[in-house]
């Protein structure tokens, strides 16, 4: 019997592969570098396949073959992109792991149009002069949310921390211990607010602030700013006491403090699904000196940081050299104009907005229909049931939203086995497992993703079916 090590000699010469590749790598055509790359990996997970189950390999054709067939697989995954589109069947509207809001139609011809072409962003067509790129998005800002003026910035991170930089460097901020969130992704508001000029000073306990305790904090320091951040994705509930925005605008008046509000949301009017949500404009009705706001939560448009306020403000942030390492590119604003524009013709294609906004009953139709499209035998492993859909993206906390998904119980495997290999399917499918089923909530479905659900579903489970009859 041949060693393994005897065996490995079977592998090919790396000049004897490139001399003849298999037909699959010359039809890619992806040029010499990335062939080589991928002829590199196959043959390191065959070196490490003979060495590990050396019968598989009993002849020199059979190394030669898995060579060849580990190549073309190699070569697909290097040119495979990283981010293809998935299919969102969660009911997580704004799901933070799936790249938050997918634009509307409109937005993304915008930001392609932009992307793919010269565009005036710093440029006055009018004039023939320099423009300001600032100037597009933030026009619809301030029709929109009634600002005297406003900047887009990359995100509301960003935004927050150009606008305390802006009005509190080298002075104190004073914030609610009660509000010292942690956004996602490990990041808190304190460490940002700790990275600008400013200083944070905390006030109050996490469950109660009062009045008093912001009051004693500026009397008692320079302060350049008194931040109320939105606890956008927690509530709190109990022995608990915070002080509204309106009274800390007045109290910030009494003393010449201006109010930062980190609203979070991207909420400009009062959403029907959740009316007592903090808006930008009511905000900015309250009094705040700026309000910093994202675009890609339940505004549904690229991820942006939105600062909206009163003039003196926002001319202070204008000229702070932090904007400049923050700015947005010309597709981002693009888009984030489009959306804008859609959002004030109360147009209904934004989809995140029309996504909150489906009943239960729309969407348990939608879950029936796609049961209807399945083949009878994928059919009986379906039902349609009650399912909450959320807002997700750290907004909303403690909305459901009601609505439909379809129930998937496999006969023939588990519902893990299911998961995965929706998951791993060509789009991705992403649902969630519970009680030995798959659930596919039908909320966050966009056009056309439906009839690739259907098919997925019946490939997997009709072939399971086949497989055992054969
Ligand atoms: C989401 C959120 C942020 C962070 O916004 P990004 O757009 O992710 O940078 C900051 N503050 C609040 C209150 C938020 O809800």
């Amino acid at each position: 019997m041949t060693s393994a090590t005897e065996r490995l000699q079977w592998l090919p010469a790396v000049h004897v592969c490139v001399a003849d590749p298999p037909s699959a790598v010359q039809r890619l055509s992806a040029g010499e570098m990335l062939e080589r790359a991928a002829l590199d990996a196959a043959l390191d997970q065959v070196r490490s396949a003979v060495l590990e189950t050396p019968d598989r390999f009993a002849s020199p054709d059979n190394v030669k073959t898995a060579v060849a067939e580990r190549w073309v697989e190699a070569l697909e995954g290097l040119l495979r992109p990283a981010l293809m589109p998935v299919i969102n069947a969660t009911g997580v509207v704004v799901h933070t792991n799936l790249g938050r809001a997918p634009l509307a139609e409109e937005a993304i011809t915008a930001a392609v149009a932009a992307a793919g072409h010269y565009t005036p962003l710093e440029y006055d067509l009018e004039k023939g002069t320099r423009g300001s790129r600032y100037a597009h998005a933030a026009r619809w800002v301030t029709f929109l949310t009634g600002a005297e003026e406003a900047l887009v910035v990359n995100n509301n991170a960003a935004a927050l921390l150009v606008a305390v930089d802006s009005l509190a460097e080298g002075l104190a901020v004073v914030v609610s211990r009660g509000e010292l969130i942690e956004i996602g992704g490990g990041f808190r508001v304190h460490d940002i607010i700790a990275k600008s000029g400013a200083r944070v000073v905390e006030v109050g306990a996490t469950n109660k602030t009062h009045l008093e305790d912001y009051e004693r904090a500026i009397e008692t320091r320079e302060v350049g700013a008194i931040l109320k951040v939105r606890r956008s994705n927690f509530s709190v509930s109990g022995f608990v006491a915070e002080v509204g925005l309106a009274d800390l605008c007045r109290l910030g008046e009494r003393h010449g403090v201006p109010v930062i509000f980190d609203q979070g949301t991207g909420v400009l009017e009062p959403l029907p699904t959740a009316p007592d949500e903090p808006s930008v404009n009511d905000a900015l009705a309250d009094g705040a000196a700026i309000v910093c706001a994202s675009g890609d939560k339940l505004l549904g448009g690229p991820q942006a940081g939105l600062l909206c306020g009163g003039s003196e403000w926002i001319a202070k942030v204008r000229i702070n050299p932090l904007l400049r390492a923050v700015r947005v590119d010309k597709s981002t604003l693009a888009a984030l104009e489009a959306t804008l524009r859609l959002t004030a013709e109360r147009a209904t294609d934004v989809p995140v907005r029309a996504m909150l906004e489906l009943d239960p009953e729309a969407l348990r139709a939608r879950a029936e229909a796609l049961i209807e499209a399945l083949t009878p035998r994928t059919q009986a492993q379906c039902q349609v049931e009650p399912h909450a859909g959320r807002a997700g993206g750290g907004t909303l906390p403690g909305v459901d939203l009601p609505g439909a998904a379809v129930r998937v119980a496999p006969k023939r495997f588990s519902a893990a086995a299911l998961e995965r290999q929706l998951r791993l399917g060509d789009p991705p499918i992403l649902g969630r497992v519970s009680d030995d089923a798959v659930w596919l909530d039908v909320r966050t479905l966009l056009p056309g993703e439906m009839s690739i659900v259907v098919q997925r579903l019946d490939e997997i489970i009709g072939a399971t079916d086949s497989d055992t009859r054969g």
